[in-house]
Order: C-alpha cells, then sequence, then structure tokens
C-alpha cells in the first residue's frame, strides 16, 4: 500500500529518485532545448539535481521537510546557471518556505507546496499560463491538486492526479508559441515543439508519484 504520508527521510529518498529519473532522460531533456534553444537543459537538470541528491545524503537525521525543501532549493540554484537553475531554485525555497515547521506532507501540505511552487514562477518569470514556460506545467499540476473532490483526497492519488496533469500540460506546450525568455524570438519555429521546462517538472512529478506507488 503506498504511503500516505511523506516524512523527511521519505523526501530525501525521493529526490535522490527525482535525482535519477531527471539523470535518465538527459539526453531527451537536451534535444527538446536543442530545437528551440541551446540544447543544454538536460545537463542543466542533471547537474542540478545531483547536487540536491548530495545535499539531502549530507543532512542532519533531524531535518524538518521544510529544510530538505529549502536546502534543496539553494544546492540547485548554487549548482546551475540560466533561468531553470533560479526558477527552480526558487521553487523549492518557495515551498520550503511556505511548509516551515512541518513534520509530514500529506494532502493540505502537497496543496500548499505545488500553490506555493506556482507563485515563485509566476513572480519570477513574469510568465502566464499559455505562454509556454515551465509554469503551464506546475499551473496544471496545482490546479488539480486543488480541485481534487474531498472522497479522492489522498497522498497517492493527488500525487498521480498531479503527474497525470503535469504531464499532459507539458506535451501541450508544443502547440503555443513562446511569450517570454529566449525562445519567444523564434515565434513560429518553437510550434510543434514542448517547452523543455514544463517537460523537466512533469519528469519530477512523474518520479514522485511513482515512488509513492512503489514505497
Ligand atoms: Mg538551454
Amino acid at each position: 500500500m503506498p504511503k500516505l504520508n511523506i516524512t523527511p527521510p521519505d523526501l530525501r529518498r525521493i529526490l535522490c529518485f527525482v535525482a535519477e529519473a531527471i539523470g535518465k532522460e538527459e539526453a531527451y531533456l537536451n534535444s527538446l532545448d536543442g530545437a528551440i534553444g541551446d540544447g543544454d537543459h538536460g545537463i542543466t537538470m542533471r547537474v542540478g539535481f545531483e547536487a540536491v541528491k548530495a545535499k539531502v545524503g549530507a543532512l542532519d537525521a533531524s531535518v524538518t521537510i521544510d529544510g530538505v525543501l529549502t536546502e534543496s532549493g539553494a544546492a540547485f540554484m548554487g549548482a546551475t546557471g540560466g533561468a531553470i537553475g533560479v526558477l527552480l531554485g526558487r521553487m523549492l525555497m518557495s515551498a520550503g518556505a511556505a511548509l516551515q515547521g512541518c513534520k509530514e506532507i500529506g494532502t493540505s501540505e502537497l496543496r500548499v507546496l505545488l500553490n506555493s511552487m506556482e507563485t515563485a514562477v509566476a513572480s519570477a518569470g513574469k510568465a502566464k499560463p499559455g505562454d509556454k514556460t515551465i509554469l503551464d506545467a506546475v499551473h496544471a499540476a496545482n490546479q488539480a491538486v486543488a480541485t481534487t473532490a474531498e472522497a479522492d483526497q489522498s497522498l497517492p492519488n493527488m500525487l498521480s492526479r498531479a503527474s497525470l496533469a503535469a504531464g499532459t500540460a507539458a506535451q501541450n506546450t508544443a502547440g503555443m508559441r513562446a511569450r517570454v525568455g529566449r525562445a519567444s524570438r523564434l515565434g513560429d519555429r518553437v510550434l510543434g515543439h514542448p517547452d523543455p521546462g514544463a517537460v523537466s517538472f512533469s519528469i519530477i512529478m512523474r518520479a514522485m508519484a511513482q515512488w509513492l506507488e512503489e514505497n
């Protein structure tokens, strides 16, 4: 039976599992970025999550949920450059700030986590949903958990819904033109190619949901 709550040790294992999932998709993420950018997105994501993995492995056993998130965000930001390094770093750190003192992630904490991540991306990147950015996937995941009917609310179910919603939203960015960032200069040439950041976020959500199902 999947876990109904995520403890700090669980969260550390989940982030290591996410790091492995991202590492497996490095070439795919590079190819997505190569179509509409400079082709380094997979490398950046792998390097960032390797730093997260090293950081969570070195944390004290008494670390809380917010401590894991804040330290992971700082590690990701410190190890990577570019817009995605700042965005994902801020998302993790904002989630940490929003869950201060939190001992476990249950359904209400998952809603707080995704909502704080969406707020962090929206304010940092000046993008709106539909602009072909990571925000599209984050927004979809946040909406999926925010609108889960009360009878369906369990952590595995909500994470599974968030994962599916993020995956669909990431693929749907292929039909969008970019309004912000470097890809915005490419106009119609970005059509048919999903946003690499949105795909990365969907991989993160998928790995989280999968870990919960299997542990
Ligand atoms: Mg790039």
